[in-house]
């Protein structure tokens, strides 16, 4: 029989199961036939685990707070990210005006086309976007199309696409010309350059 104070000593090893299993054995006989040492051992059994609580608690409250933190991180981060990636697909698919000085052009006439090229030089791409012009309505209530806005803007160059236009052909039969009131104006960041049927061939 392990005398009492052994015990005692050997109680914070033994819940932490570090004896070795014939101390530990040992151990347990003392313990059903000691009342003192079996309320000891209650005892310290119940102080450790309330301990345990406690530092599980914080640890977990502190693992909380890493989460949150890095979680408003991430939400920050891709809300930035987002604008970025907002304002450049914004940049990519609208451009921004050109100025004249930044856009040669020539018009030729080929049989019965007219057309117009148009090439960028300031390494940026061209991006053109036409669109009807229309008339007053006519007596059926229908807009008559009386010419075509061409708008150029520059983009950045792109860095997924490998090649960027820096120039662009629009055509226009010299048929709509002869029609009087037709049109093609090409809108620039300074400026509108109009062609009709008086100018278009000169
Ligand atoms: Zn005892």
């Amino acid at each position: 029989m392990i005398k009492c104070h052994i015990v005692q000593d050997l109680l914070p090893s033994y819940i932490d199961g570090l004896l070795s299993a014939e101390t530990e054995h040992d151990l347990q006989q003392h313990l059903q036939e000691c009342e003192a040492c079996r309320e000891l051992l209650a005892k310290l059994s119940t102080s450790i685990d309330n301990a345990n609580l406690h530092v599980n608690k914080k640890e977990i409250d502190f693992l909380k707070k890493v989460r949150k933190k890095a979680t408003k991180k991430v939400v920050t981060g891709l809300t930035v990210l987002l604008l970025v990636f907002a304002l450049f697909t914004y940049l990519m698919a609208i451009g921004s005006p050109i100025s004249k000085k930044d856009l040669i052009y020539n018009t030729s006439v080929e049989g019965d086309l007219w057309q117009i090229n148009m090439e960028l030089t300031n390494g940026k791409a061209l991006l053109v976007k036409t669109e009807p012009i229309y008339g007053k309505k006519d007596r059926n209530g229908i807009k008559p199309i009386v010419g075509v806005l061409v708008k150029p803007r520059e983009l950045l160059p792109s860095p997924i696409l490998e090649s960027d236009n820096t120039s662009f052909m629009f055509g226009s039969t010299i048929e709509s010309f002869n029609k009087g009131d037709y049109k093609v104006i090409l809108r620039l960041g300074d400026g509108d350059i109009v062609f009709t049927s008086d100018n278009y061939d000169r």
